[in-house]
């Protein structure tokens, strides 16, 4: 029996679990991106909900694919990642970094082993960085002829982000992430609860001060930052500046990947 083929993708789709096994072939063929979004159920302070970083690496992800346009899709998330540093506190779920290494090639290499050629790693979680460059390497000798690229979504907003107000210790949960929640929808912040965590260095305890240094690097559980787990001042987050930090991510990441698609 002849298999039936498609000529065209139904324009409105960006996700690939809502394309048909045809139009995949199809996507295929045009040599699509995909890009999948990773992110981390974790301890987000008493504000935030603990899937932040996953609300955010898709709806990030989602964007780029829009601006793609029938070029790129994004494909299932992957909502667990690697935070034994937020497992003190409560809500935390962690893979174990090799486990997260061997999902995340596991996806890419079967994805590469079927026929795509681009894949870009959208995370929300600073903390899969190391494990995503891990994947990477292990990518490189499995699936040399595989474009594999990651990227964080906060730190790419360097301009946005050197116009907002911080206090001399920010970060996890703090006013960048805050903000970018308000923007993408505030009734995913439990405002009234937003509290400041840690602020100022010298409040740090010794080894968690020495943490804060980025060259040579050493972890501390972020119990020993704070009791409620926040680097900043969420209470100054807005939805305005979350506009700008997000317009920001998404340019870069568009830019990228019509590089990628030129390939
Ligand atoms: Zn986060």
């Amino acid at each position: 029996m002849t298999r039936q083929t498609v000529t065209e993708i139904r324009p409105q789709v960006r996700q690939y679990g809502e394309l048909t096994s045809l139009e995949i072939e199809l996507a295929k063929q045009s040599d699509s991106l995909l890009i999948l979004p990773v992110g981390a159920c974790e301890q987000h302070g008493d504000g935030l909900p603990v899937s932040t970083d996953s609300i955010r690496a898709e709806h990030v992800a989602t964007a780029v694919a829009e601006e793609l346009a029938g070029r790129a899709f994004v494909i299932p998330s992957i909502d667990y990642g690697v935070s034994p540093h937020h497992g003190n506190l409560p809500g935390t779920i962690t893979l174990d970094p090799r486990t997260f290494v061997d999902i995340v090639t596991t996806v890419a290499g079967q994805l590469s082993d079927s026929g795509f050629t681009r894949i870009l790693v959208i995370t929300g979680h600073g903390g899969n960085m190391a494990a995503l460059g891990v994947a990477q390497q292990v990518l490189l000798g499995t699936h040399p002829n595989l474009t594999f690229a990651y990227s964080p979504v906060s730190a790419l907003a360097t301009e946005a982000t050197a116009i907002l107000p911080r206090t001399e210790v920010s970060g996890h949960s703090g006013e960048s992430e805050t903000s970018q929640m308000l923007a993408i929808d505030d009734r995913l912040v439990d405002s009234p609860r937003l509290t400041a965590g840690a602020t100022a260095l010298d409040d740090l305890l010794p080894r968690a001060r020495l943490s804060r240094t980025k060259s040579p690097a050493s972890a501390v559980t972020f119990d020993q930052y704070s009791e409620n787990g926040v680097l900043g001042d969420p209470r100054t987050a807005t939805a305005t500046a979350g506009d700008d930090i997000l317009g920001e991510i998404v340019a870069k990441l568009v830019a990228y990947s019509r590089e990628m698609l030129r390939l």
